[in-house]
């Protein structure tokens, strides 16, 4: 008979600790029925119910500023386009850190960006990448870069071109010509959509191809040629200002177009020049005609795109448009 009011004791208490909140009642807390916030019966306004005031939800913190790497080919001959999504808002200056070098991120739109040109050489594997202003670091990743699959031919020339490579002084100055050019860095980009190829006529041959010529070590080519007959129209493959027309010592009679954002276009081996130093470009306007001048071995325009001097494959450059 002691067992009975023990288990309903024990019933009592814990149907007293669920409910004790419920059943505890406090005059101040508990909600007493107001005929003002009951319901209203009317049809007529139960698509609008009585407005209850809530509680404003706090804003959802900004993102994190963050690395987007999507529009880049992370291969060698190939290049980086480094954007910083969500930037502090009062964000002055950013940069890049990559394999030992920085980059200057150029502001555009809700974003900054950077391109960064990765040589055939370029040891594959992985690479911290990192994104700082002068304040402080913002964001950093890691990009894995890997082979360009490159073919190797040999070839011979005739020796009076082979002579050209003989000339080392005029081979080195045209050397330091073309890296003062590289060096120059317009902050505006000049440059939209998609790039056209710089002339009619047959890719005779790729970017990358490790060519050995007369017998010498494998060198890779710098560009993409376009071979067709001599006077072939050859037109910017984009907008930009004309940083160098004239002649040089290997490349002949050669245009370069300075497109911002330390991208350059070049257009070498030309029969002759029409563009001018200092011209503003838009894309597909006439810069000169197809020729065989410098050291070559039939008529075809030699393309080359280099970003920060270094020359990447100018066919990725027409696969899509390279937007920051
Ligand atoms: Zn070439």
């Amino acid at each position: 008979m002691r067992i009975l009011p023990l288990l309903l004791l024990l019933a009592l208490t814990a149907a007293a600790c669920g409910g004790s909140r419920a059943s505890s009642p406090s005059p101040t807390a508990s909600p007493s029925p107001s005929p003002t916030r009951a319901p209203s019966p009317s049809p007529l306004i139960t698509s609008s119910p009585t407005p209850v005031p809530t509680p404003t939800p706090p804003p959802p913190p900004p993102p994190p500023p963050t690395v987007d790497l999507s529009g880049s080919v992370p291969r060698q001959g190939g290049f980086l386009l480094v954007r910083l999504l969500y930037p502090p808002a009062d964000l002055g200056d950013a940069g890049v850190s990559f394999a030992g070098q920085t980059y200057q991120m150029l502001p555009a739109g809700d974003r900054w960006y950077a391109l960064i040109g990765l040589p055939t050489w370029f040891a594959t594997g992985d690479y911290p990448l990192d994104v700082s202003s002068s304040a402080a670091p913002l964001a950093a990743t890691t990009v894995s870069i890997g082979e360009g699959g490159f073919q190797y031919e040999s070839i011979e020339l005739p020796p009076a071109s082979e002579g050209l490579l003989s000339d080392q002084s005029a081979v080195a100055e045209e050397r330091a010509t073309l890296d003062q050019i590289y060096g120059g860095f317009t902050p505006e980009r000049r440059w939209s959509g998609s790039w056209l190829l710089p002339a009619a006529g047959n890719i005779s041959n790729v970017f990358g191809l490790m060519r050995s010529i007369n017998g010498a070590p494998y060198y890779p080519h710098s560009g993409t040629d376009i071979a067709n007959e001599k006077g072939t129209p050859v037109w910017a493959a984009n907008s930009g200002v004309v940083s160098f027309a004239g002649a040089l010592f290997l490349f002949g009679n050669a245009v370069i177009i300075d497109h911002g954002a330390g991208v350059f276009s070049a257009y070498n081996h030309l029969d002759s020049i029409v563009a001018q130093a200092g011209q503003a470009v838009s894309q597909g306007d006439l810069l000169g005609a197809m020729g065989e001048t410098g050291y070559v071995n039939g008529p075809h325009v030699h393309w080359e795109i280099v970003i920060h001097g270094v020359r990447v494959d100018p066919m990725l450059w027409t696969q899509g448009p390279q937007e920051p």
